[in-house]
């Protein structure tokens, strides 16, 4: 038994937090991190005791600016000349320690344990920005690197610099992403869609389908690693920044075999070492006020907020408070369920916890402490993989025959291709009858318990799991290393999508022999499709000849060396031209404006004053006292009756009413403030329910030449007189409206506020 390694890695202050002069509140004495609540003067210290401390702020010391030092520090002034008489200077030190201290605390222990045969896991916690992926991956520049790229690089350094020649390594690696429970293969672009997590009786939960990279050197797991973080930051950029929503797991799965010199025996040693770059976890919070209550909300955080639970239930299992663990949620979400056995499983796990030094994250810093406090109470129970694999293998033949002679035992044969053949009618009946049933089956299936049972379609599906399984369990890793090789070294074009913000990573491969380009209408299929102004039906041939690419234009098809940064630079200028231009028009509109109700209210006031001037002439023609009783007012000939209006009177209580009507920005920020819950709950909706629709709030305004439709129109007003809401608004009128981008089918609608209030679940099911 072992405990969860904790390290806690303060970041440096970054630019927000300087520009907005925070102060510290994290400090640290050895393994002791102290945590200071800038916003309580009583009871605001909290300390905390970890394995490992990193401190990577540069040591600010506070001393007295002596002129005649002649030491030779570097030193900034931070204080402003006007401070006071206390001047303060700051002296740098190189920020220690760095990736390479955190390296060999954490990472060079964990691939001990990897060589001696555990499963190890390292996982990196914190709010987004706090430092987890530069802890877990770190950046390309020398020194700089994080903890996988220098696992990776030792691990093979140790190999080759290994005394015993007689052993056998092989190592493969995946990269998956796990966002709103759902995995996406990293490592092969081609895989769009996500993927299943199915649970295997003997093998427990893996991702089916997942593909598995063999590797033979560091530069290997280099070019994946840097295809799989371009493929994230593609979808991140496309989905609104996932990736700080999203969990990035990295796995190797390191096999040494060995040769015994003396007995012959053969014995093997598997690690699976993973690495996670978790989500931020501001997110995890679903207690919070903050409407995460919204299914958008619960589903990213359902893998975050499960691992808490697992967590905190692990930390009371081993401090006894609860007897248990069958009651550990594993199953909850799709993180937990396939890291189960690196939390407080069979596996050596380390954590960092990565926090910010400023004020402003008090809250977050301090709930990733005691995030991190509870993980170090999980006690692992680690033992050595040694010959795992021979023995899947074998326990899967047993499973496999089991299954054969008792689907045998009822008609039913499967084939060595997997075919199915019926010796009976009544099994054809069952057949259909369990098909209907299976339409709506899941994982389910494959979890039946194999002491069961299992009707004759979950049998045959079992078995065909298991086969498939054994088939990639035998597989040499030569073969396996070929297939990478084949996958990470075809010939490829890269994102050729005529509209680049459309892009995902869209990646053809350019197979051995011909590669037609074209389009969908060409007489002879095309092998690329592709749609665009200029693409011919058939545009192109490529012809690979042992991974020599050549490419045959055909006649008159152009190709054009878009530039496309240039291209965007350029658009993004004229944009913000033209946005300038109309900037400067709405400003000379509204100096128009602003200098004609001006006019009008000086004319109003001149009015005034003129009446009460005839009001005091007329009263000084009459008796004052008289004046005052109640009757006399009314004998009053300029009150008499109703006061008759002029064309005058009513042309400036027009504009005084039209003047109030021109602030209704301020109903505009009601109708955003007051719609955004909708709006989220739309999109999360969408999310829940794979639509590919997105929902934000926009601005439309009414003119004479780009005219609303009258349902966008109608929640501007609540008159039916058209006629007499436009005469007041005589330029113009702006609504919130809500944007809706059919992602899927290139469209966009616009939607009324009243519109989408009305819209319930089942409405955005027919979307
Ligand atoms: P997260 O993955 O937690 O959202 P990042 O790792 O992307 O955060 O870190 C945010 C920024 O802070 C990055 O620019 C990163 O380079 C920088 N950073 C984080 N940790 C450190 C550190 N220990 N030393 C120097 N820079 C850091
Ligand atoms: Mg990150």
């Amino acid at each position: 038994m072992s405990s969860v390694k904790v390290a806690v890695r303060v970041r440096p202050f970054n630019a927000r937090e300087v520009s907005r002069e925070c102060d510290g509140i994290i400090e640290m004495d050895g393994n002791t991190t102290i945590i200071t609540n800038p916003k309580q003067i009583n009871d605001n210290i909290k300390s905390f005791n970890f394995d490992y401390s990193y401190w990577s702020i540069e040591v600010l010391l506070t001393v007295k600016a002596s002129p005649d030092s002649g030491d030779q520090v570097l030193v900034t002034v931070t204080a402003s000349p006007d401070s006071g008489d206390q001047v303060l200077v700051t002296h740098r030190r190189p920020s220690l320690p760095s990736q390479e201290r955190v390296y060999q605390d954490i990472g060079v222990e964990m691939l001990d344990h990897a060589f001696q045969g555990y499963n190890v896991c390292i996982f990196a916690y914190g709010q987004t920005g706090a430092g987890k992926s530069y802890t877990m991956m770190g950046k390309a520049e020398h020194d700089q690197e994080g903890i996988i790229p220098r696992i990776c690089r030792n691990l093979f350094q140790r190999v080759s610099n290994s005394n015993d020649i007689d052993a056998q390594i092989s190592v493969e690696v995946s990269y998956m992403e796990i966002y709103c429970e759902r995995v996406r293969d990293l490592l092969n672009p081609k895989n769009k869609s996500h993927l299943r997590v199915r649970e295997h009786p003997l093998l427990g939960p893996y991702v089916e389908d997942l593909s598995k990279m063999a590797v033979t050197s560091y530069e290997d797991i280099r070019d994946l690693m840097d295809q799989g973080n371009k493929a994230r930051t593609v979808a991140a950029t496309n989905m609104n920044e996932t990736s700080s929503r999203s969990h990035a797991v990295f796995t190797i799965i390191f096999a040494q075999k060995t040769c015994d010199p003396v007995s012959g025996v053969e014995t093997e040693k598997v690690s699976k070492i993973s690495l996670v770059d978790l989500a931020g976890s501001e997110r995890a919070d679903s207690t919070g006020a903050k409407g995460t209550r919204l299914k958008e909300g619960a589903n990213i955080n359902k893998s975050l907020t499960t691992l808490g639970k697992v967590i905190s239930a692990l930390a009371e299992v081993a401090s006894k408070k609860k007897k248990k663990a069958e009651f550990i949620p594993y199953r909850d979400s799709v993180l937990t369920w396939l890291l189960r056995e690196n939390l407080g499983g069979n596996s050596k796990t380390a954590m960092v916890a990565a926090l910010s030094p400023a004020d402003i994250n008090y809250d977050e810093t301090l709930s990733t402490l005691r995030y991190a406090d509870r993980a170090k109470q999980i006690m692992c129970k680690a033992v050595v993989n040694e010959d795992a694999n021979a023995k899947m293998i074998r326990e899967l033949r047993e499973e496999i025959s089991r299954l054969r002679d008792l689907l045998k035992a009822e008609g039913v044969q499967v084939e060595e291709d997997g075919s199915v053949i019926y010796s009976n009618d009544r099994h054809k009946a069952q057949e259909l009858r369990n098909n209907a049933m299976n339409q709506s089956c899941t994982e389910e299936t494959v979890n039946a318990n194999p002491a069961e049972p299992p009707s004759a379609k979950a049998a045959v599906h079992q078995l065909q799991v298991n086969e498939k399984i054994m088939a990639e369990l035998n597989e040499t890793w030569e073969e396996k290393l070929r297939k990478t090789d084949d996958m990470t070294f075809t010939p490829h074009l890269v994102n050729l999508n005529e509209d680049p913000s459309m892009s995902e990573c869209l990646i053809y491969y350019i197979k051995e022999g011909i590669t037609r380009v074209g389009s969908a209408e060409a007489n002879i299929p095309q092998d690329i499709q592709l749609i665009g102004l200029h693409i011919y039906n058939e545009h192109c041939i490529f012809e690979n000849r042992e991974g020599v690419v050549m490419l045959f234009p055909n006649e008159g098809a152009l190709w054009l060396r878009i530039d496309l940064k240039k291209e965007m630079e350029k658009r993004l200028e004229n944009m913000e031209e033209q946005f300038r231009k109309e900037k400067e028009e709405r400003k000379k509109e509204y100096e128009k404006e602003r200098q004609n109700y001006e006019a009008r209210i000086d004319a109003l006031q001149k009015q005034v004053e003129e009446q009460s001037m005839t009001m005091s002439m007329y009263s000084s023609y009459t008796n004052t006292e008289e004046l005052n009783t109640e009757d006399d007012i009314y004998s009053n000939p300029l009150f008499e009756g109703e006061v008759p209006w002029t064309e005058r009177d009513y042309q400036l209580a027009a504009t005084c009413f039209q003047k109030w009507r021109f602030h209704q920005f301020t109903s505009l920020r009601d109708d955003l403030w007051g719609n955004a819950v909708f709006l989220k709950e739309a999109n999360a909706i969408s999310v829940e329910l794979k639509k590919k629709v997105q929902f934000q709030f926009t601005l439309m305004t009414h003119t004479m030449y780009s005219p609303l439709p009258a349902d966008l129109l109608s929640s501007a007003s609540s008159s039916s007189d058209e006629d007499e809401e436009d005469a007041l608004h005589p330029t113009s009128r702006t609504v919130v409206a809500v944007e809706v981008q059919d992602l899927k089918n290139g469209a966009t609608h616009y939607w009324s506020i009243e519109k989408l209030r009305a819209r319930g679940v089942g409405q955005y099911h027919q979307m």
